[in-house]
């Protein structure tokens, strides 16, 4: 209830450019939020995957913008995906599982590939690239912009390089580092080894030796309650004074360092 219950998407926003990674469940409200703020004015973004798992892709069909024909969604995914996004995309919302194809969509959708560890440029925006250790491969983002960096890396699952020596070059001297936080290390961890998902305590190492300015836990378990992730939060401020528990609407203010939760 406190920490939400919709699945990942972020918004990276860089003066007038918006990013969204993943549309999970959240892309519903977010779409709804761009379409409000646009006040009609046409829509454009760039959407970045890390992976095509369910939870990852569900909120596309609910994203409001793609059904303005003068949106413009630049949709990109790695190569490490085994899964083409456009397949996934389409797949979920083929008949009889949604009653718009992705092929009926009014808005100008441009599906781009590149390769896991490229850079991408956009304009005074870059964009780094890593691939991560999950089922099926998965992408982290390392954003730059006017001198500040955010990084986010979901899903992963530590291993025995660890911390793992390329994310710990993407997220050198971050700002923030968003993490895989699924699970709690010890007994949880153990008995789900091998899913794809990690720890905060794995997170923390690598934060620490990238001399990270602030660690985000993220991509909580369904199965852990607002109590439970009073726990973690708790834990975590003890062993990292200033880490933050990422919470459904967070917003972080990269400039001014503000941070503010609904
Ligand atoms: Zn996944
Ligand atoms: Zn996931």
């Amino acid at each position: 209830m406190r920490y939400g219950g919709n699945t990942t998407c972020i918004e990276v926003r860089c003066d007038g450019k918006i990013f969204v990674i993943d549309s999970g469940t959240g892309a519903r409200e977010l779409g709804n939020l761009l379409m409000r703020e646009s006040g009609g004015e046409p829509v454009e973004a760039t959407l970045l995957y890390s992976h095509h798992h369910l939870d990852h892709v569900q909120g596309f069909p609910f994203f409001v913008p793609i059904y303005q024909p003068t949106s413009k969604l630049n949709i990109y995914s790695g190569t490490t995906n085994q899964g083409v996004t456009e397949q996934v995309l389409s797949a979920q919302m083929a008949y009889p599982a949604f009653p718009v194809g992705l092929d009926q969509l009014p808005s100008d959708l441009n599906f781009h590939i590149f390769s896991a560890g490229e850079t991408l440029t956009f304009g005074d925006v870059t964009v780094r690239t890593c691939p991560l250790n999950h089922p099926g491969g998965a992408i982290a983002y390392r954003f730059e912009h006017r001198g500040h960096a955010f990084v986010q890396a979901s899903d992963v699952e530590h291993t025995d390089d660890h911390p793992d020596s390329a994310l710990t070059a993407l997220c050198k001297d971050a700002d923030f580092f968003s993490y895989d936080s699924t699970y709690v290390h010890g007994e949880e961890y153990e008995r789900f080894k091998g899913w794809g998902h990690s720890t905060w305590r794995h997170g923390l190492d690598i934060a620490e030796a990238a001399g990270v300015d602030r660690f985000i836990a993220f991509h909580h378990d369904p199965s852990h309650d607002d109590a439970f992730m009073d726990g973690v939060h708790r834990d975590l401020q003890e062993a990292s004074p200033g880490s933050l528990v990422a919470i459904e609407g967070m917003s972080i203010d990269l400039l001014s360092g503000s941070i503010t939760t609904p």
